[in-house]
């Protein structure tokens, strides 16, 4: 198969910094598009992969999927795209397409697992898929999104993962009007749940363990936020939440969470920390709570989400930055101190 070259950052190791590499791209088949990338958001599971904190992280390592790019070649058969046309990619690059779930456009939980964006079996090329910290990438078009129009490209990166992380279960629980939604940590995640709560008609409280996000919680739109360390202020709302989704990347106590879900709500996780979250039974059983989880989202889906904040001018907040800050950005991560999400300007790694 013929390659050409596209420039990346990479980690070479769990414990190396990430650094210029040189990557293969396949030359598009009939139904691929290749594209320029223009900005790839900074997702925290970029981190825990390339840092071996979940199982299984193949090396080098290039993350990123929260990808927005320009078409520059179409396969004779694509039929979505052209070049010179926005484009954007999410956390999946492909599927088996066949089975129940991909049939139901449910791709994200494909029975024979998907192909991630990086991190994932690359059928072309042999080897391991490399993300969007990369100057361009190519993909079946059955897997890339359409941008709408009016919005603004670098703030719609993190609409890729953070994004349809958060709208798919808000939307599979049903969250809209006279209903209390909970959403912890003001993060990438936290920060778009709270945007989609809010639009969706909900009454929104958000916790967060930082006092510095209380006013950006409220100009993002929670009517409520309270501090999770403070006990009597967390006990004011016991047993009184429909729904709450969980978005925190590291270790932390669940169940004080469970005890606010209030009679058949649902406590959903879309926060993936490093090791298992104890549950106590009885946070569960009275009085017959849901415990869930959810992963992204389809593409069907994705591009829905997309659609609505087209329609509704719905981005992320962001700090845009080189690719050569990307270090100080992952240690500023595990400090939970980002607003609220990292977002590399990839003009950055031409020349580099
Ligand atoms: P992020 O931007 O780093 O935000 C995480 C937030 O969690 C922080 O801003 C902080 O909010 C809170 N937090 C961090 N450490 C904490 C601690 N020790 N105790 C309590 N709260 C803490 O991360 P992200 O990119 O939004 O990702 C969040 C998690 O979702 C990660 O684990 C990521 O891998 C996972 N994820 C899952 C999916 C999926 O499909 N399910 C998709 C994408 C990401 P406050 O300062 O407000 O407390
Ligand atoms: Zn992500
Ligand atoms: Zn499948």
């Amino acid at each position: 198969m013929i390659k050409t070259k596209a420039r990346s950052y990479a980690a070479q190791s769990a414990t190396s910094a990430l650094a210029p590499l040189a990557i293969d791209r396949r030359e598009p088949t009939a139904t691929d598009v290749e594209m320029e990338i223009l900005y790839c958001g900074v997702c925290h599971s970029d981190l825990h992969t390339a840092r071996s904190e979940w199982p299984g992280t193949m090396y080098p390592c290039v993350p990123g999927h929260e990808i927005v790019g320009r078409v520059t070649r179409v396969g004779n058969r694509v039929t979505k795209f052209k070049p010179g046309d926005l484009s954007a990619v999410g956390c999946m690059v492909d599927s088996c397409r066949t089975c129940a779930h991909c049939q139901a456009g449910l791709e994200q939980y494909c029975l024979a697992f998907p192909v991630f964006t990086y991190n994932g079996n690359d059928k072309f090329l042999g080897g391991h898929t490399f993300g969007g910290y990369s100057t361009s990438v190519v993909v079946d078009e059955a897997f890339v999104l359409r941008v709408p129009a009016g919005l603004e490209l670098a703030a719609t990166a993190p609409l890729l993962c953070a994004g349809i992380t958060t709208y798919s279960p808000l939307r599979h629980w049903k969250v809209g009007p006279n209903q209390k939604v909970g959403i912890v940590g003001l993060g990438g995640l936290g920060h778009m749940a709270v945007k989609f709560a809010r639009a969706f008609g909900a009454h929104v409280v958000l916790f967060t363990t930082s006092p510095g996000k209380v006013a950006d919680g409220l100009r993002l739109g929670a009517h409520e936020v309270v501090i999770s360390k403070d006990a009597d202020a967390m006990k004011k709302h016991a047993a009184s939440f429909d729904f709450i989704l969980d978005a925190v990347s590291a270790q932390h106590d669940i169940n004080t969470y469970l005890g606010l879900v209030k009679l058949d709500g649902t406590l959903t996780l879309v926060g993936a920390p490093e090791r298992p979250l104890p549950v106590a039974a009885f946070n569960l059983i009275l009085p017959r709570r849901n415990f869930a989880g959810s992963a992204i989202g389809g593409i069907a889906e994705t591009q829905e989400m997309l659609d609505f904040c087209g329609k509704h001018r719905i981005g992320a907040d962001i700090e845009l930055i080189p690719i050569q800050k990307i270090n100080e950005a992952w240690d500023r991560l595990l400090k939970q101190d980002v607003k609220y999400r990292f977002v590399i300007d990839m003009a950055s790694l031409k020349g580099n």
